[in-house]
């Protein structure tokens, strides 16, 4: 995996963290709901508080994802769509919680 910096703790995400891209760049997940947390309106914190959940169990899919051993030639393909699949969700919660 390419080597991204985070860019709210300016450390390097590392393999099986879990992290995520906005417009800003790569950034880890909990940097990122720590930084919407301090930004949001009060109101939005309920909103925030499930958005993470469901962002933190999605990224928390790719990485099991990316754990399976021994996948076979013939299916890695499919492997890589089920990765995308997934890999899109998270972008999708991704912005929700940057448009909160
Ligand atoms: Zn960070």
């Amino acid at each position: 995996m390419a080597e991204y910096k985070c860019y709210v703790c300016e450390r390097p995400v590392k393999t099986g963290e879990k992290f995520t891209f906005t417009k800003k760049g790569g950034v880890h997940m909990d940097c990122f709901v720590a930084e919407r947390r301090k930004e949001i309106q009060p109101e939005k914190a309920e909103q925030l508080r499930v958005l993470s959940q469901i962002l933190d169990s999605e990224l928390q899919h790719l990485i099991n994802i990316l754990a399976v051993q021994g996948v076979p030639e013939d299916m890695k393909e499919k492997v890589r769509l089920k990765y995308k699949d997934i890999e899109k969700a998270a972008g999708d919660t991704t912005r929700m919680i940057s448009e909160l």
